[in-house]
Formats: structure tokens, sequence, C-alpha cells
């Protein structure tokens, strides 16, 4: 058998069956009236962040990176929450304006941004955080155009990473962010063209889970702002100072401990150089925020055996659930949390696959774990959903379309 990752908390048993926010996944799917769905809890979320703002020095604010998950209502939600919206296209502006999000509290990162991005961007008063010199330019030269002053930040690519991150997003050649070492030069042009100067976005990598690791980070972060700031000669406005907070998603991961950071931080803020005496720093956080918060339902649909191996077939799968079957940037397959939804408190009974409703092998959503016996019309719980789920898996692949969603 193979081991499971952790439950996360907040989740518990009503009748035997998994219940989300207090009702029962059962409950859900009828009132959903199909599987495969995706249910974010708010009470969830919101604790989450309550959490996090506890542990965390006051002056620091807190934003929500967009791109984990860009579900409407859950965007709603969280704009009660936190402090400002990080986005990486045009469609994601468009997508937190229909939520009713104020452009001035978003802020517009990643490569590769068209003309028609920038403009929607400036017009609407977000922040750019700048990719690279040419971008830089056409930026000025379509705020020009337009007749808006730009509120302009530069992302810089450090010359660190953050140690044991799932994605390394940092450190020596990257498409992200511009070379440290040009970054002041290019600061004092922006300021020299009239921009609403924004100051530094350093994002250094994602998914750690040890504190010590993100204190490193962070420290060193500070470091290169103060640097590049003097280097630039005006004092920092703003410092985005990255996330990369993960989640326990397998056997043995252990949550970050967020009091050691927050205390850590707490301690470098306390001891500034002047150059940082009056900047605003934020962290941008995705998995974080909303993974745990996030399960996804399916329904089983087939079970069958095959030389000697159980096979929970369902109607879910890789189309909406890429990172849980391990394709989604991991190097070994390990399996994601999860459970029957519908004997949530029953004891393991067999080991059995929990496979998806796509004809290729990578369709995999628990690999020979420990379940209670389960048939044709129970229910699975796949979780660690609420992030990177519906809106970075291949919904079109072979004609499925894509899952419902709920905030309950
Ligand atoms: C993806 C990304 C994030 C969010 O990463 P998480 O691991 O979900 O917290 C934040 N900032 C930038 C620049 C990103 O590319």
């Amino acid at each position: 058998m193979k081991p499971l990752g952790p439950i996360p908390s907040g989740y518990t048993a009503i009748d035997g069956v998994l219940a989300i926010a207090g009702r029962k996944a059962t409950e859900l799917v009828a009132e959903a009236g199909v599987t495969p769905l995706f249910v974010y809890s708010r009470d969830l979320l919101t604790a989450r962040v309550a959490a996090l703002r506890a542990a965390m020095p006051e002056r620091l604010s807190i934003h929500y990176a967009v791109k984990a998950n860009p579900y409407g209502p859950l965007l709603k939600h969280m704009l009660g929450l936190v402090d400002g919206f990080d986005i990486a296209s045009g469609g994601e502006l468009s997508i937190v304006r229909a939520a009713g999000v104020d452009p001035a509290r978003v802020s517009f990162a990643g490569p590769g941004k068209r003309d028609a991005e920038l403009e929607a961007a400036i017009a609407a008063g977000a922040t750019l955080n700048l990719e690279s010199e040419g971008e830089a330019s056409r930026a000025l030269a379509i705020a020009e155009r337009v007749g808006v002053r730009p509120r302009l930040a530069i992302r810089v690519n450090p010359d660190f990473d953050l140690k044991g991150s799932g994605m390394k997003m940092g450190g020596g050649a990257k498409p992200f962010g511009i070379d440290a070492e040009r970054v002041p030069a290019l600061a004092r042009k922006l300021l020299a063209a009239g921009a609403d100067w924004q100051g530094f976005h350093i994002f250094a990598g994602s998914q750690a889970l040890s504190a010590d690791a993100i204190i490193e980070t962070q420290g060193q972060t500070l470091a290169l702002a103060a640097r590049l700031a003097e280097e630039t000669g005006v004092p920092l406005p703003k410092c985005n100072l990255g996330g990369g907070f993960g989640i326990p998603y397998f056997p043995g991961d252990e949550p970050v401990d967020i009091g050691a950071v927050g205390e850590a931080l707490a301690e470098r803020f306390a001891d500034l150089p002047e150059v940082l005496r009056d900047t605003a720093f934020c962290i941008e956080l995705g998995r974080y925020l909303v993974g745990e918060a996030g399960v996804y339902l399916a329904t089983v649909v087939d079970r069958k055996e095959s030389h000697g191996e159980i096979y929970l077939v369902t109607d879910g799968g890789l189309h909406h659930q890429l990172a849980a079957s391990g394709n989604f940037g991991t190097v070994v397959r390990r399996n994601y949390p999860s459970a029957i939804a519908t004997r949530f408190d029953a004891p393991v009974e067999e080991e059995a696959s929990i496979v998806g409703c796509l004809c290729t092998p990578l369709d995999r959503l628990a690999d020979k774990g420990g379940f209670p016996w389960a048939d044709v019309g129970d229910i699975v719980a796949i979780f660690c959903a609420g992030a990177y789920g519906a809106s970075a898996s291949p919904a079109m692949f072979l004609g499925q379309g894509p899952a419902a969603e709920m905030l309950v």
C-alpha cells in the first residue's frame, strides 16, 4: 500500500459522510446536480487568512496570487480578506475586475505581456511589474499615448532562489524579471520618465514548507531590495517580497511554521536600513491561501479488478486535477490526500487505485492507496484541490469539459 498525503484540518464526518463547511458532500453534489465538482469553503478561506494575519507583522500586506484559483465567487470572498491581488495576464485582469476588485489593488506580473494587455492595465490604473527593458519601453510609450501616468514596478530576477521550493523562479538565467544588476539603471529611467514608481517585486520560488528556508530568502530579499534602492538613489516606496509558502500535499509533509516566519520578519522590520524605512511591504500567496480550502469530488462509475489490483474508475480525472495525477511539475509521483467521501470514517479495508475516465495511463488520482471498500455510486474526495485544479488542468482533453465549482 502506498501512503496518502495528510488530509487538511477542518474536514469532519457527518453520518459517515465527508462534511465540507458543515455540509455533507452528498448534499453538495445533489445541490450541484453533477460530479465532478470542486467545492471551496468560505470558512476555511477566512480562517486561513486570519491565522496568517495574526502571525505576520501588521506592516505586511497580504496579496492573493489569482492564478492559484480565479473562480469568481471565491475571488469575491477573497476581496474582503486580502489587501491586493496579483495577476499574470490580461485575462486575469478581466476576471478580477468582473469580481469587483479595484484595479488600484492589482499588480500584474508575468513575461510576454502583449501591448493590448499593457494598455488595459495602464488605463485601469493597475501596477505593472515589468519583466524586461523592452516591456518597460512599450509600457512607457503606451502610457504616453493613452495619457495616463503609469504605475510601474520592476520585477527583479534575484541572484538566489527559495531553497526546497517546488518550483524555482529565481537564481540564474530566467524568463522572469530583470537581472538584479540591471535594475537600478532601469528604475532611474522610469523615474526620469515621470512614471508613478511602485518599487520592486522579488519572487524567489514556490511551495516551500521550511520556515528556515523562507526566513533566509526573506532576509536575502530585503538585503537585495535595500541594495537596489540605494543604487537607484531614492527611498523604496513598495516591495513585494514574493511568497512561496507551501502546503502539505504528500505523506510526511509538515505545514509551514508561520509563527516563526512572522517573528523573523518582525525583527527585520524593526531594523530596516534608511532606504526601506517607509517602504510598504507585501507578500503574494496563492496555494497557501486557497489550496487546503478546496476538495474535488468525483463519482465512482466502475469498480474493476486487473491482475489482482482494484481500480475505482471515476467520472473525474487529470483534466481537472493535473497536479494530483503527478503531471504538473512533479518529479516523483506521490499521492495527494484522498478518501472515499461517502465512507469517510470507515476503516481501511483494501488497497485500491482511484483513476479517472481518460484513456491514458497518466490519469491516476491515487495510486494503490488504502481505502474502505467502495463501489459504483460512491463519491471520492481529492483534497488540496483549492489551488491549481480547475484552471490549471486541460479540461478539454478528450472532449471532457470543465468540472462544476461551488463556494459554500
Ligand atoms: C505562481 C506565482 C505565485 C503564487 O504561487 P503559490 O505557490 O501558489 O503561492 C506568486 N507570485 C508569482 C510571481 C507567481 O508566478
